[in-house]
């Protein structure tokens, strides 16, 4: 049975931090903070996924207050909802997501994040949407306070 599910992230944008996003280290004037590399398209994939095994969100799972994942790359995380997919002797089926980031473009990167995300899953690129909009100058994201990221995952489960 394919099951669905959905995921949403948001950081803050802030001086001296690296932009990191789908695995993909973007040049930018400023990047995401957060307790991880606060990679928010990584982090709306993987509450995808768990979602889709009606399990709770990434932040039960790794918490920001467990020095563990303080700086820690954010594939460890897709890795993690990978497995626990394997674990209930499920298969990804697909992952689709949306960036929601005024600057800076994100076109350009799209496909080398594609082969991130692809590989922390161990799924085929073909399986991996992204996209990217911007917000039309509105609101927080418009003025480049934050970036957003939202995510639908379906996985078959043998229940
Ligand atoms: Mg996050």
């Amino acid at each position: 049975m394919v099951h669905v599910g959905i995921g949403y992230d948001v950081h803050q944008l802030v001086a001296g931090r690296k932009l990191i996003l789908g695995g993909v280290e973007i040049p930018h004037s400023k990047g995401l903070d957060g307790h991880s590399d606060a990679d928010a398209l990584m982090h709306a994939i993987c509450d995808a996924l768990l979602g889709a095994l009606g399990e709770p969100d990434i932040g039960h799972f790794f918490p920001n207050t467990d020095p563990r994942w303080k700086g820690a790359p954010s594939k460890v995380f897709l890795e993690a909802a990978a497995k626990q997919v394997a674990n209930r002797k499920g298969k990804i089926v697909n992952v689709d997501a949306t960036i929601i980031a005024q600057e800076p473009k994100i076109y350009p990167h799209i496909a080398e994040m594609k082969k991130r995300i692809a590989a922390a899953l161990g799924v085929s690129e073909k399986q991996i949407g992204v996209k990217a909009t911007t917000n039309e100058k509105m609101g927080f994201v418009g003025r480049e306070e934050g970036i957003a990221a939202m995510a639908v995952a379906s996985v078959d489960l043998p229940e």
